[in-house]
């Protein structure tokens, strides 16, 4: 071969190098540039490891971050602290999940043409909770270490996640200095904490029992304060005397849940529990809640008689339970939560929610049934008026803490109303009593839940 035609050859390997290299380049251009362009500190993005474009808004179109020149909270500071959770802090101990997840639609970024900004496009993320309702939810803690999640079991949109403790991102205390009052105060306590769930665990209980002991509904049960079970003494909330299945529950009877869980036995009770999802985790909007744990595999029998009624190594997480809820009252199954309900670029449509479903948590007579007894339990010994007067049905806990600490309030349950198809929790840290500390929040959250419904 002449040397004219090596050069020729050699020409031609280097362009078919160059057009394979190119052809890689484009390939992930089209398959990652949404990473690239809002990784944390692109210029074109983000200003000082912040966004520089784009606002959050809560479901009524209220400003909850503007990111248009540097990013800027709420004007209101109860409205910011309520939100810390969701939207992240400046300095990167709270993860803005949301922006990471919806960052390149929300500046509206396209693969033909780039990152741009020009005239009155905007990007703009539409959440599904209201800001009234988290402020409502924050104020009604009043201070206390704990959570409250509503959502629409319907649709799946959350229209409450508030975590406390929290601060205002834009006066952030001494956090280090005071550890007591700061305790968990980066952790999204509703969609990332676990909790020993104490006596709303009875509602998984009970869904075996419905299922699984054929008389349960035509039994009668006797309480004389405590009964021993597996050698131990299982001690109740008060000596119910007679009572059948469904009083049982609205009293939350320990002596009853106790023998009908060392009746039922351990693998039964794991399998319900896996089955209405306590050990599952939903994934949405970027982000996973944590899961739930019942292991009873090697437990004495009156420790399965305390793991079924929500104690010994329980534990639940708020999100995942208020779904369970939303099962309950929606005939076995419920939509999945999510946060985001749209993200537009100037007139285009970059993300739109849809509802997807859980699938089958419990057959759907077995979930009328346990929704009749819950409302029971509203009307004989919750109160009605505590629901936003609305048919509600529900489950108090008080979760033993041990370590000489308070117990944990625990309360969650539903609304069974086509407008308002709503399920909550409502977890108040050392707060006691499970109905008496919970159900205030409740009234206080619901009522502005209707209003802020209404007004959709
Ligand atoms: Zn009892």
């Amino acid at each position: 071969m002449n040397k004219l035609a090596k050069r020729a050859w050699f020409a031609l390997a280097l362009a078919g190098m160059l057009l394979l290299g190119m052809g890689v380049i484009v390939v992930r251009y089209f398959i990652d540039s949404p990473d690239w362009v809002t990784f944390q500190n692109s210029p074109h993005v983000y200003t000082d490891g912040v966004m520089n474009s784009g606002k959050i808004v809560d479901r009524g179109g209220t400003v909850v971050l503007d990111a248009t020149n540097g990013k800027s909270y709420a004007d209101s500071a109860s409205l910011r602290r309520s939100m810390l959770h969701l939207l992240g802090d400046r300095e990167g101990n709270i993860t803005p999940f949301l922006l990471q997840e919806y960052g390149s639609e929300l500046v509206g970024f396209d693969r033909i043409n780039g990152t741009y900004s020009t005239g009155k496009r905007e990007g703009q993320m539409m959440l599904t909770v209201s800001a009234d309702v988290q402020r409502t939810a924050l104020a009604a803690l009043d201070g206390r270490k704990g959570t409250v999640g509503v959502y629409n079991y319907k649709t799946g949109e959350i229209l409450c996640a508030v975590s406390s403790p929290t601060y205002d991102p834009d006066d952030v205390p001494d956090v280090e200095g005071s550890p007591e009052t700061y305790e968990g105060v980066y952790v999204n306590r509703f969609l990332h904490a676990t909790y020993t769930p104490g006596s709303v665990f009875k509602l998984v209980t009970a869904a075996a029992a419905l299922d699984e002991i054929p008389d349960i509904g035509s039994r009668t049960f006797t309480c004389e304060g405590s009964a021993v079970i597996g050698g131990e003494t299982i001690q109740c909330n008060g000596v119910h005397g007679t009572l059948n299945f469904e009083e049982a529950l609205a009293h939350s009877c320990n002596v009853v849940f106790g023998e009908i869980a060392a009746e039922l036995g351990p693998k039964t009770l794991m399998r319900y529990a896996e089955q209405v999802g306590v050990t599952r985790r939903y994934s949405f909007d970027g982000t996973t809640t944590a899961a739930g744990s019942f292991d009873v595999s090697n437990a004495a029998e009156s420790e399965l008689a305390w793991a079924g009624i929500g104690q010994y190594t329980d534990q639940i997480n708020p999100c995942q339970y208020m779904t369970y809820m939303g099962a309950i009252a929606n005939g076995g199954s419920a939509a999945e939560p999510y946060l985001v309900k749209e993200v537009t670029y100037g007139d285009s449509v970059k993300y739109k929610a849809s509802t997807s479903s859980t699938g089958r948590l419990l057959d759907s007579t077995t979930a009328d049934r346990l929704a009749d007894m819950m409302h029971n339990a509203v009307v004989n010994v919750y109160g009605e008026w505590n629901f936003a007067g609305l048919y509600a049905g529900g489950k108090s806990g008080t979760a033993e803490n041990g370590g000489g600490k308070a117990a944990n309030a625990v309360f969650a349950g539903f609304l069974q109303d086509s407008d308002y198809p709503l399920a909550f929790i409502v977890v108040v840290e050392e707060g006691g009593g499970g109905a008496s500390v919970c159900t205030p929040i409740l009234s206080q959250v619901l009522s502005a839940c209707v209003v802020a419904m209404d007004a959709d």
